[in-house]
């Protein structure tokens, strides 16, 4: 694992940190203030720590954990993908998607992915490592400080009455977070805490992306802390998601609904269903009808609907569903009274949408 960072500790943690340094206790606020809320990474600027202390305050505290390798961008400038290069040599990527009224980013919680799904392109390259919280947490510090320094162009008329800041957060990127459950919790804990303490975000910021690991979601829904869950389904009916989605050999498409359910019982917030369409793989009227009960049979009003056309990845036969085809697929779910919306997808040119990060050098 890299270094502990101020990122990976409690509040009370890092003032027992300094103190183990040798510094005072109180320290550790005003470098959570560099951190969090002021955004600065030059200890030049970090001018209320005494010069003398200041080197061994960042070094022990804010070690680098991301070493940009490059920054792509598409969409006019408004999505930009990071590739970060981590202290021993493992790549991840981070997406930032700012949209006229919110700024979005897609983060990775791991190193690779292990949970082998053979549309993803991240899925076909095996689990390099679990992040760290720092490391998940860095991601979005660093799409803040680029927005901070106005790299992003693409507000409205509107921004400047607003601070520019990301407002929403998406496990969507490298890895399954939930496999990675402590420090994705501690991420979560980071962001949401409030300035200078952490990011200050709103809880309903962030979205939990999972292939469905059962176990994990009934924790998640027992945290207190009430992000969107995003399950990633992709077919209704066991014998088609079992080659999509591997884990479900192990929790199946009922026990996977299941768990979604109670997780919105006991938030109240509507659970997203993750739907990556697929020419003449999983986009069947029949498999809409089929989804379209299961979600209804559970309840009513706790869950929507995301088709996702599929994203081409490298070494992959299949391709998405023909236009026709995924209207009405959307059109068979809404008939079922499934509020349902396909996702935008940004990115692809730079490899930057779901499904396509790989951090490879080339
Ligand atoms: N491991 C988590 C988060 C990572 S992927 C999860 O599986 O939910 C985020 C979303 O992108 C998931 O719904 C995933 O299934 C989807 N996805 C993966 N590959 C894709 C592709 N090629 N095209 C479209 N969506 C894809």
């Amino acid at each position: 694992m890299p270094p502990t960072h101020l990122a990976d500790l409690a509040p009370a943690e890092r003032k027992a940190a300094v103190e183990a340094l040798g510094h005072k206790g109180f320290r550790a606020k005003q470098l959570s203030t560099h951190y969090f809320e002021r955004l600065v990474d030059d200890p030049a600027e970090m001018t209320d720590l005494p010069a003398r202390e200041r080197p061994s305050l960042v070094s022990a505290m804010l070690p680098t954990l991301l070493t940009p390798v490059r920054h792509l961008v598409a969409d006019d400038g408004r999505t930009v993908k990071s590739v970060w290069r981590l202290h021993d040599g493992a790549m991840v990527e981070s997406v930032l998607m700012r949209y006229p009224d919110r700024v979005t980013m897609c983060i990775s919680s791991q190193a690779g992915c292990g949970m082998n799904c053979p549309f993803c392109a991240t899925g076909q390259g095996g689990l390099t490592r679990n992040l760290s919280t720092a490391e998940i947490v860095e991601q979005v510090v660093a799409g803040a400080r680029m927005l901070r320094r106005g790299e992003v162009p693409g507000g409205d008329a509107h921004e400047r009455k607003r601070p520019l800041r990301v407002s929403n957060v998406v496990f969507m990127g490298m890895g399954e977070a939930l496999a990675n459950y402590n420090r994705a919790i501690g991420a979560i804990r980071r962001l949401t805490d409030p300035a200078p303490d952490g990011l200050g975000m709103s809880a309903r910021g962030l979205v939990m992306s999972t292939v469905g690991l059962v176990p994990a979601i009934d924790r998640l829904a027992g945290e207190g802390i009430p992000v969107t869950l995003a399950l990633s389904l992709h077919a209704p009916d066991d014998t088609l998601r079992d080659e999509l989605v591997p884990i479900n050999t192990r929790w199946r498409v009922g026990e996977a609904l299941d768990a979604a359910y109670r997780y919105f019982e006991a938030t109240g917030r509507r659970v997203s269903i993750e739907y990556a369409l697929i020419r003449d793989i999983n986009d069947q009227a029949w498999r809409a009808d089929l989804l379209g009960d299961l979600l209804t049979q559970r309840g009513k009003g706790w869950v929507h609907v995301n088709p996702i056309p599929l994203n081409p990845t490298p070494g992959s036969k299949w391709t998405a569903s023909r236009p026709g085809v995924e209207q009405q697929f959307v059109e068979r779910l809404r008939a079922h009274g499934i509020p349902t919306t396909v996702r935008d997808t940004r990115g692809q040119d730079i490899d930057g949408a779901c499904g396509q990060l790989a951090a490879t050098t080339g």
